[in-house]
């Protein structure tokens, strides 16, 4: 235009900028502001949302009765894609509450979160009857409702969970009563009760999904010795999960974990660099599968380094180590004598990195450091990004220290190399319920990567990556006398 300046900018460029700005970040600095207050929630009256256990867990208990009385697979189907269609509607509005609330993550990282979880986590699709027919008759094997389901979520993945778990829970004909964290219960109580609306617009019965307006754990106790909750998952800390699993009552349980990585001396250093340096970073390594610690072996260290610099990583040096340690972690009585310092959680690299006077631009998204094997740094799960590397000399070393690392949570790990057989016996060894080979280890549960996707990875009950036949019995219908047979 005469007179004016003009320039050349994409169509996504400007919706980049759209979305920084959405999301209170300031698009030419890329620095985010001091958090705002929290806005009253949007939605007034129940809609989901109990005062107490007791009539949380009623009102859903007569939902689930109504929903798998009155309602047919098509209405399940129809009720999951008007889920799917209210969270892709409020992406952006629940990224930005998390952080606002829960004063973790990255925005953009959420928004992809979200995304995932709406679009990749099947509904009733996948629970596929299972049949026999033979002289003696036909047998059909179905997924049927466990009945009311008590779910607890993290704060890590707030929203995230709650979508996954409903689509998942609901499309095997559950009701749900939420116990969310405490942390993160407005975000929760605005998602739910829009998701809550969404159900009852498309037909579907009130109170199919609920919680508890002031989630503490007495009320989770009060859930699982309620007699009408037939099945209790836990997504969390393992202190959390060990709870559930000596109640007595049913439960599925998605505890924490360490991920280490391995890269061995045939692996592509420039892929493992930038791919570990992607997921140790994204939504600032809050989440249970990201990469927590990586063992290099000895030919490729150097490289390695380098390349992870080159990626954007800032190299801490010893002194900077063992000021962040004093910052980060906190000492305590467990086997490494340290544990994590919640303040510092999921907080972005270069706020962390001004505690030690380190200046970093915000565009540096992951600090990596150089510690022995036994450092509290490999040893804590952290869930900061901020990644400690361990030289090893042969691949048999790397993986030894990896199991030690991973602490028997049998939750994620991954590797770069080239060499099959080192895939194979890094695999056998350390028995993780995600094994990523040459990617970020969010590809293990859909974000990058083949397969559905999950924010609930039931590793020490064993359910794996969760979907609809996670949350269902296995009940067995019998025709005898060759009932149906025509061949
Ligand atoms: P957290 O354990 O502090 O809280 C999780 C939930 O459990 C919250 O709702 C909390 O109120 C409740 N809770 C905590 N202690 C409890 C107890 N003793 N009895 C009953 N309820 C209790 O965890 P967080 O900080 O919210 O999340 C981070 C942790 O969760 C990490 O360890 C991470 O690895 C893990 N996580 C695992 C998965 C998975 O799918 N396996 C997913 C997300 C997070």
């Amino acid at each position: 235009m005469k007179g004016q300046d003009t320039m050349d900018i994409s169509s996504q460029e400007i919706e980049a900028i759209v979305r920084k700005v959405i999301a209170g970040i300031n698009p030419a600095t890329n620095v985010t502001p001091d958090i705002p207050a929290i806005k009253s929630p949007k939605y007034t009256g129940d809609n989901g949302v109990f005062e107490r256990v007791e009539e949380a867990v009623e009102a859903a208990w007569k939902a689930q009765r109504d929903w798998v009385t009155n309602y047919k697979v098509e209405d399940r189907h129809r009720i999951v894609e008007a889920i799917r269609r209210c969270g892709r509607d409020h992406v952006e509005e629940w990224s930005h509450l998390i952080v606002e609330e829960t004063q973790m993550g990255r925005y953009e990282d959420k928004v992809e979160k979200h995304l995932a979880v709406i679009n990749k986590t099947p509904g009733p699709e996948c629970l596929t009857t299972e049949a026999i027919s033979g002289d003696a008759g036909l047998m059909i094997e179905e997924y049927a409702p466990f009945g009311v389901i008590g779910s607890i979520t993290p704060t890590t993945n707030p929203t995230e969970t709650m979508i996954h778990n409903t689509i998942s829970m609901i499309s095997g004909g559950n009701s749900i009563v939420f116990n969310v964290h405490p942390r993160a219960k407005r975000v929760c109580a605005e998602c739910l009760q829009a998701l809550h609306k969404a159900i009852v617009d498309a037909g579907g019965p009130a109170n199919l999904i609920t919680m508890l307006r002031e989630p503490t754990m007495d009320t989770v106790d009060m859930l699982t010795s309620n007699p009408k909750v037939r099945l209790m998952t836990g997504t969390g800390g393992m202190g959390m999960v060990n709870a559930l699993l000596r109640s007595g009552k049913k439960c599925i349980g998605a505890g924490a974990g360490n991920p280490p990585v391995i890269v061995d001396e045939t692996a592509d250093v420039e892929l493992a660099a930038r791919k570990i340096y992607e997921g140790a970073s994204f939504d600032n390594n809050i989440l249970c599968f990201a990469e927590k610690e990586v063992f290099v072996v000895s030919p490729n260290y150097e490289g390695f380094i380098h390349n992870i610099q080159k990626q954007g990583a800032y190299l801490l040096n010893n002194s900077q180590v063992e000021a962040l340690v004093k910052i980060c972690l906190e000492p305590n009585k467990n086997q490494s004598g340290y544990e994590v310092n919640k303040k510092w959680v999921g907080k972005n690299a270069a706020l962390i990195l001004a505690q030690i006077g380190v200046q970093v631009e915000d565009s540096c998204r992951l600090a990596v450091c150089e510690v022995p094997a036994d450092h509290p740094f490999v040893l804590v799960e952290q869930m900061m990004p901020v990644l400690p590397i361990v030289r090893c000399s042969t691949f048999e070393e790397a993986m030894e220290k990896a199991v030690i690392a991973e602490q028997g949570n049998r939750h994620t790990s991954s590797i770069f190399s080239k060499d099959v057989d080192h895939m194979t016996r890094f695999a056998r060894l350390i028995e993780t319920t995600i094994y990523v080979k040459n990617s970020c280890t969010k590809a293990g549960v859909g974000i990058g990567g083949e397969g559905h996707c999950t924010m609930t990875i039931a590793g020490p009950t064993g359910e794996g990556i969760t979907n609809a036949k996670s949350f269902c019995r296995r009940r067995r219908c019998m025709l005898a006398e060759g009932g149906l047979r025509i061949i």
